[in-house]
């Protein structure tokens, strides 16, 4: 099987980089093992909220020649100024061509409201979920939150006591109708993921628009659990206009259903671009000549090659296997790339869960323009893209998502540029 660019790994770099290099014309496959880190977003995207010393960052742009002082291995670092911020704009522009609306831009980070009800920094987050423009306060002040009855991934008492704090009194209130009945019959049943699906069919839509009328009477503001369906997205704009009133989402604890709807959105985009999309196959392998890959082999494929001009490897971190821990090194195991990290292991953690741990900055080795070393030599056409990169804290540093979209962008020009 012939492409121009191989992909490995269908997670936000990998259908990032696969979407921008279809759409100029080039035959793509993304080949991906399973589920990515969208299936776990908070449905915010993060590009930068503190720099590696601790500093908190309200505006990113500002933040990022003293980044790459702090950091000179960041994928920000290698990007440099001028690159970071065309970059982050584009990745707006590209999200709302794709159809998927997000709300804040990349000049100021905004705050976004995380399932135990408190306040987090972030740069775009997905339409129809509640933010706040203010640290310490929120645009509502007297919100119901409902949640359905027996589900038990959204703490309505804990949000209410955290609203509480910055001054919002909220309504506690429960929705039951026959159709979330016969989910409770197995208590399994009842996840983000399980409940939306019940929201896909008007009619427990209408139920739900009937249930939330006659209990709002006393909210300025409605806020439901992120679980309004799988596989439509129109259902909050329907109540909005069905009750009269600011209706919110809120993220559950995962699976995230926005992440969800995010990763569906940008595999369809990849493919009615043309894009190759093979889900369930893990790649093992590669050739290898001189300083350039030829061809890589997978599971479901066995002995029949992928042979590509470039490869783009977007395999994610330990959490997706991209990287492995093992008791004396962390590998990549595909091409057994270069890998940064310290070779004593009592120096890869801290003992306090809530500091700095190492281990997160550890990954790929790469040269300015993303391109892979084995042994120190560069191979031309291997790039690495998104959390599989060295150099960044994606928790501390709250630039997850951004190193991917970006990391991502770059590599695609650059191939686009060969
Ligand atoms: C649980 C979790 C939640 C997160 N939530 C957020 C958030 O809310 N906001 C934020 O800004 N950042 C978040 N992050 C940071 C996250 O790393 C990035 O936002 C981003 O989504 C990572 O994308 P990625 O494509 O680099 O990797 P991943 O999303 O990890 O995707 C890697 C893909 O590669 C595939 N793969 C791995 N090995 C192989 C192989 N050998 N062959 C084929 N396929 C393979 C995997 O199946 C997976 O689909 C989160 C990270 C994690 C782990």
């Amino acid at each position: 099987m012939k492409f121009d660019t191989i992909i490995i790994g269908g997670g936000l770099s990998g259908l990032i980089s696969g979407i921008y290099l279809s759409q100029r014309g080039q035959r793509c496959v993304i080949i991906s093992s399973g589920q990515s880190a969208l299936h776990f977003s908070s449905g915010s995207f993060d590009l930068l909220n503190n720099l590696p010393d601790g500093t908190s960052v309200q505006k990113p742009l500002d933040a990022i020649s003293e980044l790459v002082k702090q950091a000179p291995t960041h994928p920000y670092a290698k990007l440099g100024e001028t690159k970071f911020k065309e970059l982050a704009q584009q990745a707006e522009e590209f999200f709302k061509n794709a159809g998927i609306s997000t709300q804040g831009n990349h000049e100021e980070n905004h705050y976004r409201v995380t399932p135990m009800g408190t306040l987090k920094p972030t740069w775009l987050t997905l339409k129809n979920l509640l933010i706040s423009e203010n640290e310490k306060c929120l645009p509502i002040q007297h919100p119901g939150i409902f949640n359905i009855t027996g589900f038990l991934d959204f703490y309505t008492r804990f949000i209410a006591d955290e609203f509480l704090k910055m001054g919002a009194k909220c309504s506690i209130h429960s929705i039951n109708f026959p159709a979330l009945e016969n989910l409770r019959k197995n208590p399994t049943e009842m996840r983000s993921v399980n409940i939306a699906r019940v929201f896909d069919k008007q009619e427990n839509i209408k139920e739900l628009a009937r249930i939330l009328k006659a209990e709002s009477g006393n909210c300025d503001s409605i806020i439901l659990p992120a679980i309004t369906g799988l596989n439509r997205e129109d259902v909050v704009d329907y109540l909005r206009k069905e009750i009269n009133k600011p209706i919110y989402l809120l993220q559950t604890l995962p699976p995230s259903v926005p992440g969800i709807h995010t990763q569906q959105k940008l595999r369809s985009v990849f493919q009615q671009n043309g894009g190759v999309f093979m889900l369930g196959d893990n790649v093992l392998c590669a050739d290898i000549k001189e300083n350039r890959i030829s061809q890589i082999y997978s599971f479901n494929h066995g002995d029949i090659p992928f042979v590509g001009q470039n490869f783009i490897l977007a395999t994610g971190s330990y959490f997706s296997q991209g990287l492995i821990a093992s008791t004396e090194k962390i590998y990549e195991p595909i091409f057994d790339l270069d890998v940064t990290f310290t070779p004593n292991r009592t120096q890869w953690y801290n003992s306090d869960v809530f500091d700095t741990q190492p281990y997160q900055s550890f990954g790929i080795k790469t040269d300015s323009t993303f391109r892979c070393t084995r042994e120190g030599k560069i191979f031309e056409n291997l790039y690495a893209a998104g959390a599989i990169l060295e150099g960044f804290n994606p928790l501390k540093e709250g630039c997850g998502a951004g190193v991917s979209i970006l990391s991502a962008m770059y590599i695609a020009e650059q191939i686009l540029s060969k």
